[in-house]
């Protein structure tokens, strides 16, 4: 028995590794990543980590032991570079190759490159892996002005870091509003308002076209002619899944690895999960999807696990997202991009609101900034398939929970 390969030792690594244990999978599991150490967790990256309040080993998904006890076995700092699936075998890097009898393909995503001059200078930073977290986080201690490209998740995160820890930041955006293809356009007002309160300065609508300095970066050039002074820069323009080890395997590539509604892909050997790869959801009407987050890696890791230990079935679990910035908890159920109604259900200045967002007549997803109650009567809702009208939804006075139950 060759057992089973696991291509990424991240979050959905991780957990495939762990469930097929769960699922009481006897044969050898291997998990090959690039990256040093155990397998961690990237949230804090942008948070508590950042703010020195976890540190590396508090990332650490779970302790030593851990992998030892189930037999997880882990080869940190190796690359795999080519898949054999006639002869299923994994290559790596050093030259060995590790037979399969079955391989997942859970490579993440890497950071999507700035394309302008002075991109590769000292003081510009990006933020995926622990290692760019301890490096910025080294320069953040350094600087006087931080400048952010990229009103996202993780360049707001960080902008509210800066925030917290007073020191003056501008984020860059080409688009018109922060997390525009995110949240709805009135979650995003009041998230872009709370930043604001906080001292972040923005600047919607600019292109950047170059990071100046000489030996390191002084500020970031604008292509209508303005500086924004920095000397500290976080690129956060949203990442590329990793296909290429499945691309040139022959695999099919749709915005990221293809699989199908159980994960698998047109190789019945081969498997993709997390970030890595796009699958059809029935939470976007068998639309195909590809999703950035825990949730989806852990879920979509344990659909793959129970396919390969006898019980197949479709991955189907409600999609489900937080990002902490701040005071700001935001927290979103299902998917709700693209929508065609919303409505409102809370007052932020009473504390909280959620925004019920509408596909037709069936609710798509609910976003909720500091209202976590909504958050999981809205993941119940939407995993029966119910919804509520959005009349029903934004009456204070209707009785949500009851009809989630
Ligand atoms: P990863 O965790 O990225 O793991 C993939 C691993 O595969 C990597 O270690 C990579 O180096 C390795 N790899 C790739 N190719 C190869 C190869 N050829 N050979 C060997 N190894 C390879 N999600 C949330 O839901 N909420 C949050 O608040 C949140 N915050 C985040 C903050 C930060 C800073 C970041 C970076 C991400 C955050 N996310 C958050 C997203 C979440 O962490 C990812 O969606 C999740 O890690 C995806 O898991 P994965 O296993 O698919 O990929």
């Amino acid at each position: 028995m060759n057992g089973i390969v696991v291509v990424g030792a991240g979050q959905a690594g991780f957990q495939l590794g762990a469930s097929l244990r769960e699922g009481v999978y006897g044969g050898p599991v291997t998990l090959v990543g690039e990256e040093p150490g155990l397998p961690y967790g990237r949230p804090p990256l942008s948070k508590a980590y950042m703010l020195g309040k976890t540190d590396a080993a508090g990332l650490a998904l779970r302790p030593e032991a851990y992998f030892a006890e189930h037999r997880l076995t882990v080869r940190a700092t190796e690359r795999a570079v080519a898949i054999d699936r006639a002869a299923r075998r994994l290559h790596l890097a050093s030259g060995e190759a590790l037979p399969y009898d079955h391989l997942v393909l859970a490579t993440g995503a890497r950071n999507r490159p700035l394309p302008v001059p002075g991109a590769d200078l000292p003081g510009v930073h990006q933020l995926r892996t622990l290692a760019e977290a301890e490096a910025l986080k080294a320069a953040l201690a350094e600087a006087r002005s931080v400048a952010v490209v990229g009103a996202g998740f993780i360049g707001l995160e960080f902008a509210a870091v800066c925030a917290q820890t007073g020191l003056p930041v501008t984020v860059i955006e080409g688009l018109e509003r922060p997390l525009a293809r995110s949240v709805s356009p009135g979650m995003a007002g009041l998230i872009e308002a709370s930043h604001r309160r906080a001292g972040t300065r923005f600047l919607f609508g600019s292109a950047v076209s170059a990071l100046v300095g000489d030996d390191r970066v002084r500020a970031v050039a604008l292509s209508d002619g303005r500086e924004v002074e920095a000397d500290l820069v976080l690129v956060g323009i949203g990442v590329l899944p990793n296909h290429d080890l499945a691309a040139s395997a022959g695999l099919r590539i749709e915005n990221g690895i293809a699989a199908d509604a159980m994960l698998a892909t047109e190789d019945p050997a081969i498997s993709a999960v997390g970030d890595c790869a796009s699958f059809p959801s029935p939470h976007a009407e068998g639309a195909r999807v590809r999703i950035e987050s825990v949730q989806n890696a852990v879920d979509g890791a344990r659909c793959v696990a129970a396919r390969l230990t006898g019980r197949p079935a479709a991955f189907t679990a409600v999609p489900w997202f937080w990002s902490d910035q701040g005071p700001l908890k935001l927290q979103i159920a299902g998917l709700c991009q693209p929508h065609d109604r919303a409505v409102r259900r809370g007052d932020p200045a009473a504390g909280g609101v959620s925004v019920f967002c509408y596909r037709g007549e069936r609710l798509a997803g609910v976003e909720s900034l500091n209202r976590p109650a909504d958050h999981m009567i809205a993941r119940r809702l939407i995993q029966a398939g119910r919804s509520p009208t959005p009349d029903e939804a934004a009456d204070p006075g209707f009785d949500l929970k009851a009809l989630a139950l």
